[in-house]
């Protein structure tokens, strides 16, 4: 068993969890029992760790979580080569003249 990552949403952690489940890692979520100790008191900033079962999948689920979970893919947001109006990372295309995306734009 190894500790990978930890958190103090359930759901963020369990999600990691998924993802990890997807790449054929098998883990499990700690301190579930305790935050529900400590809600009944009205504290819920508990932290929820995830470990992982088998050792050897360590650097593969460290990896995983820093990339999907940690950081997913944020596109950054661009500036159109025509208009120069800032666009968000997700438009393919100028909200405001239609032009795409060009590789000189950042
Ligand atoms: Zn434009």
């Amino acid at each position: 068993m190894k500790h990978v990552y930890t958190h103090d949403n359930t759901m963020i952690v369990n999600s990691a969890k998924n993802i990890l489940a997807l790449n054929g890692i098998e883990s499990v979520v700690k301190n579930d029992a305790i935050s529900h100790i400590h809600a009944r008191h009205g504290i819920n900033n508990t932290f929820c760790e995830l470990w992982i079962l088998n050792d050897q999948d360590f650097d593969k689920a460290v990896s995983i979580i820093e990339t999907e979970v940690k950081y997913p893919e944020v596109k950054e947001p661009w500036t159109c080569a025509k208009c120069k109006e800032e666009n968000e990372g997700s438009f393919d295309l100028c909200w405001n003249c239609q032009t795409e995306k060009s590789q000189e734009s950042t």
